[in-house]
């Protein structure tokens, strides 16, 4: 029997692992993911040059998750990122944001941030002229490539816990939290607290189990990059201090984007 049962090793699973870990370092926990260990997972399109449609994803399944091989761009804003504020409050959410900021750079995260406050202060009367809220928010770089790294790291610290046991290319297909138990199509795990922490490629398995259980489901505001493509010398005296602007557009978006731009 184990205390703890972590279904996702990406950010969330990790940091409940490490967070219970600090507090109570001989808790027998067990995690599952039905990608790769980080050291040998491996996107096959950086070699080949296009998509094999590996099941399951490589780039988006497997210990550390769907932004394992980004660029690790943190915006240290409550205002990205959901709504947890409406759970914990602004001053525990800033405190958290605090907190997992720091954490990353312990485990190596390159130190430097992008903001520039006068820049950002004119961005945002600019902006406001123009139905759209600047995200005033200062970007962590963690460092390219550097990501992967970061959870390899998180990955070794977890395993120097002998009471931590990790499960690579394993589906959970289903739990029960009356027997408290977890089952893959071949075992079954029982532990004390369970664990869900699926991430958006297991958004549709989640949803199956909340039915099960009777809990209900909102939804979510979606946060949608767009993608848009201009010559240097249109974006380059906004670009040469941000490289991560984010706005929330109010109205009539592409009428918004081009008078910004003019
Ligand atoms: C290409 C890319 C770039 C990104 N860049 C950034 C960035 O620069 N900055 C930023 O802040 N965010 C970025 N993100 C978003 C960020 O990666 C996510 O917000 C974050 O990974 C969410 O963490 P999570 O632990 O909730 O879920 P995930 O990271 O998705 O982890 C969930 C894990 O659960 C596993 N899983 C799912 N279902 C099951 C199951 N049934 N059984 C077992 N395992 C299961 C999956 O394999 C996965 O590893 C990026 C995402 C992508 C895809």
């Amino acid at each position: 029997m184990f205390d703890v049962g972590i279904i996702g090793c990406g950010p969330a699973g990790i940091f409940t692992a490490l967070e219970i870990l600090k507090e109570r370092p001989k808790c027998k926990i067990i995690m599952f993911d039905k990608g790769n260990n980080i050291n040998i997972r491996n996107c096959p399109k950086n070699k080949i040059g296009h998509c094999i449609h590996c099941k399951p994803c490589n780039i988006s399944c497997g210990f550390g998750g769907a932004g394992a091989f980004s660029d690790g761009k943190l915006t240290l804003s409550k205002d990205i990122g959901g709504y947890l504020e409406e759970y914990i409050g602004e001053e525990k959410l800033n405190e958290y944001i605090e907190y997992v900021d720091k954490t990353y750079i312990n485990y190596g995260g390159d130190s430097h941030i992008e903001f520039d406050e006068q820049f950002a202060n004119e961005m945002a009367q600019k902006c406001e002229k123009n139905n759209l809220k600047f995200i005033k928010s200062p970007i962590r770089h963690l460092g390219t490539e550097k990501c992967a790294l970061i959870m390899r790291d998180m990955y070794e610290k977890l395993m120097s816990y002998e009471n931590v046991e990790i499960k690579h290319n394993t589906e959970i297909q289903d739990v029960n939290f009356k027997e408290k138990e977890i089952y893959t199509d071949k075992n079954i795990y029982k532990c004390h607290n369970i664990v869900l922490a699926v991430g958006r490629s297991g958004s549709s398995w989640l949803e199956k189990i909340c039915q099960q259980n009777n809990l209900k489901i909102i939804n979510n505001k979606v946060d949608i990059g767009v993608r848009v493509e201009l010559p240097r010398k249109i974006t380059d005296s906004i670009t040469d201090i941000y490289t991560n602007l984010k706005y929330i557009i109010i109205q009539n978006p592409l009428k918004i984007l081009s008078e910004l731009f003019v």
